[in-house]
């Protein structure tokens, strides 16, 4: 294993990656780095081998982690990168700051980021998946975000500059988000927290929000008609298809779609991270054979097979 620079910040070999992620599933990286700071951060990415691949991690909310683990180093930012600042219509949080802390902090001082308030992941995450849900999305109100470069360097981007589009953006890879600024709209401080208890009402009636997953599967399918007509491109809700697809409820080993939301992958306790790809891998399987569908992964596979 290569030599590594020596941080202030906290560096743990062979550091099991389970249990920091929301589908508890997954083998060691092969490090786990915790800065603990932007500085001590861009110093040890500077002085790093450009050879040893580089993965930030949030909070595991859209992650599998193969069984084999990550043959890289694991960037997991902690409490000095969790602070939450409103000035104006600018919200700025830090990368590790949670979208439910950020919605309920904004919302206290009279802005609106409340569709953050029921995603489960960090600002970093956030800004990576373009996250959103009931209509609005990361790239509708974001701003810039600060970032260290692979080679160590801080940089400031502009929103405009990381494409953000359905869950997905063009930020490179091995870049850290270390904080992200958002222009929320204003609201009257009751009338945000009334919106976000009723979504997270809404929540827990409609998906599995106490079962381990990663939220959604697989994106929603675009461009397919649902009414066969060619200028309908209606866009599909993939938890149809795989209920038309018969695979609402389908079990393999610990892993199961659920079956109070068909497009949610969980472990019902004790499963491999194989299993559940696996599962995912036959759900895509059976959509295609039955609808041509080809639907693709919202959930990031990463690392490694078991040996
Ligand atoms: C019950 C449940 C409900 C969900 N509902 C929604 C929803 O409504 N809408 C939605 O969009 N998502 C939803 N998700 C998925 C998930 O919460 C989001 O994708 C979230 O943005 C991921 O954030 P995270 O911190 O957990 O990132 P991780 O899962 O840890 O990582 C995801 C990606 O972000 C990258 N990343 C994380 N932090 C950084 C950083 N600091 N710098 C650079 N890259 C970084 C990782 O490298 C990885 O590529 C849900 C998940 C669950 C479990």
């Amino acid at each position: 294993m290569a030599t590594l620079p020596t941080p202030r910040g906290t560096l743990t070999a062979h550091r099991p990656l389970a249990d920091l992620t929301w589908l508890r599933v997954g083998g060691p990286a092969d490090w786990l780095f915790q800065p603990a700071d932007e500085q001590d951060l861009a110093d040890f990415l500077r002085d790093l081998d450009p050879g040893v691949a580089v993965f930030p991690m949030g909070v595991g909310s859209n992650l599998i982690v193969r069984d084999g683990g990550l043959r890289a180093v694991v960037i997991r930012l902690g409490r000095s990168f969790n602070g939450i600042e409103v000035a104006g219509d600018r919200v700025t949080a830090g990368a590790a700051a949670l979208d439910a802390h950020v919605a309920r902090q904004a919302a206290a001082a009279g802005r609106d980021l409340t569709f953050l308030r029921t995603i489960p992941g960090s600002i970093g995450g956030a800004v990576r998946m373009n996250a959103g849900c009931y209509g609005r999305y990361v790239a509708d109100v974001l701003a810039e975000v600060r970032a260290v470069t692979r080679d160590g360097r801080v940089v400031t981007i502009p929103a405009a500059d990381l494409n953000l589009r359905y869950r997905q953006s063009d930020l490179p890879q091995g870049w850290v988000v270390t904080n992200a600024t958002f222009r929320a709209p204003p609201g009257e401080p009751e009338a945000l927290a009334a919106r976000m208890d009723e979504q997270v009402a809404r929540r827990d009636a409609s998906q599995p929000v106490r079962d381990r997953s990663a939220g959604s599967t697989f994106r929603n399918p675009v461009g397919h008609s649902s009414t066969g007509r060619p200028d309908d491109t209606h866009e599909l809700k993939a938890w149809a298809v795989i209920d038309r697809a018969g695979m609402r409820g389908a079990r393999l080993g610990g892993a199961q779609m659920s079956e109070m939301h068909a497009n949610f992958l969980i472990n019902t306790g004790g499963a491999t991270a194989a299993e559940l790809e696996e599962l995912g891998e036959m759900v895509r399987k059976r959509v295609s054979e039955t609808q041509g569908i080809a639907l693709e992964w919202e959930i990031m596979r990463v690392g490694e097979p078991a040996a």
